[in-house]
């Protein structure tokens, strides 16, 4: 039964730990109980909130609708054929907990993907890479509610539009469903994916047939843990910009002035520039305004340690935005989805 709760406070509820409040909240534990919920929102023209686990939102006020944990569980193979199993996953299982139950059943590809916090459900929205592998490399299908209508759809990995942390339901088909759960499509013999440089580097001197996927998600997770802000003591969304693509140019330009310049080469003619290495050149490392800063160890990160409000967030990012605009001409974008 849809229970509703009125004038909630979602800080438990977003790793930035901002305290803004939902006008109205329900946990979400069945499709059923999802779709009574959004006809209750429809018939109230209430604007709608999907959470997993807020690890990818920037709250910068109260929410004047109805946010939804999505709370739907379960995890069953549906098909396997000799390589492959077919994994569905409910859209709120959490995403390292299911990294580690496929680690525990040998359905590997999953490895480099460790330590991501969130739910499994919005791991389709921006595509969640980490370590050289994205979602898109696992995934097969994804079935969600579409909120006018309360019918249930399923889009394969064309139909989400996957690019780089970024799919259809961050664009064309923004708020437009709700994912319920996911189904991905999982190696039965490994296959590594061990050239991103940091891991490389971290598993250098190992012999080969000693790597192991475990070994390999168990160094991912070290990696992060020596590198990244635990949202539990530092409040933190993860990057909160995008990293840049630029023409081969604007690359070259750039480089005379920057020789040093972060950048790695996608196609033809463009490249990505490491957001973090600009924020870092820009000088913004590691300041703090008021309550919130910018990570000491990773410019990437924004931090959220003296309880701040989500415009206190937004007013430091402009910042930063601003400082790297006006050093080097790039626009950074913010990864995260903002609610204003
Ligand atoms: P939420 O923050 O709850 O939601 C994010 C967006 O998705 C919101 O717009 C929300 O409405 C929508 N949404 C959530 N669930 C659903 C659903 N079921 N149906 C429809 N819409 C939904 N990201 C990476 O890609 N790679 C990383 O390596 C990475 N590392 C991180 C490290 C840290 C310390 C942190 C804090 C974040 C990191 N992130 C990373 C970002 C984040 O963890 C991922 O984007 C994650 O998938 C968000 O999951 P969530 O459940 O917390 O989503
Ligand atoms: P890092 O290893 O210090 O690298 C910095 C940046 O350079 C990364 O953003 C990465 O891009 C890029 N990069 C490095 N080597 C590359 C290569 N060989 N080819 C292409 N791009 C390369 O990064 P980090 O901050 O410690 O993060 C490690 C991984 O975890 C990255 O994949 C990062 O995306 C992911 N992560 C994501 C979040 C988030 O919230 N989105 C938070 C923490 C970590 P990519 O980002 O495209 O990989």
């Amino acid at each position: 039964m849809l229970q509703l709760l009125p004038d909630y406070c979602l800080q438990r509820h977003n790793t930035l730990a901002i305290k803004a409040v939902a006008r109205e909240f329900a946990e979400i534990r069945s499709v059923a109980d999802l779709r009574d919920a959004l006809k209750y929102a429809n018939s109230r023209r209430l604007p709608l909130l999907a959470l997993g686990g807020g690890s990818n939102i920037v709250l910068a006020d109260d929410f004047p609708g109805l946010a939804l944990h999505i709370q739907l569980s379960g995890r069953e193979v549906i098909d396997e054929n000799d390589e492959f199993v077919w994994l569905r996953v409910g859209a709120g299982e959490n995403w390292q907990r299911t990294v580690d139950y496929c680690l525990n059943f040998h359905f590997w590809g999953l490895e480099n993907l460790s330590l991501i916090p969130g739910s499994v459900g919005a791991a389709p929205i921006q595509n969640i890479g980490a370590y050289g592998v994205e979602l898109k490399d696992l995934f097969a299908e994804l079935q969600a509610m579409e909120v006018t209508s309360g019918v249930l759809v399923n889009f394969d990995r064309d139909a989400c539009e996957f690019g780089y942390r970024d799919s259809v339901f961050k664009g064309r088909f923004r708020d437009r469903y709700i994912i319920t759960s996911v189904t991905l499509k999982l190696r039965k013999e490994p296959k590594l994916v061990l050239d991103y440089p940091a891991l490389r580097q971290a598993l250098e001197g190992i012999t080969a047939d000693a790597i192991t996927p475990e070994l390999v998600s168990q160094t991912v997770c070290d990696i992060r843990r020596s590198k990244l802000p635990d949202p539990a003591v530092i409040p933190n969304a993860g990057s909160f910009f995008k990293n840049p693509v630029v023409s081969g140019a604007e690359l070259a330009r750039l480089k005379a002035r920057f020789p040093d310049i972060a950048a790695f080469v996608l196609g033809q003619d463009s490249a990505k520039v490491a957001a973090g290495w600009l924020i870092e050149r820009a000088g913004m490392k590691g300041v703090s305004r008021g309550k919130v800063a910018v990570h000491d160890q990773q410019a990437l990160v924004l931090t959220n340690p003296g309880e701040g409000s989500g415009k206190d967030l937004l007013a430091l990012a402009n910042e930063v935005v601003e400082r790297v605009q006006s050093i080097f001409g790039i626009s950074l974008e913010m990864e995260p989805r903002v609610y204003l």
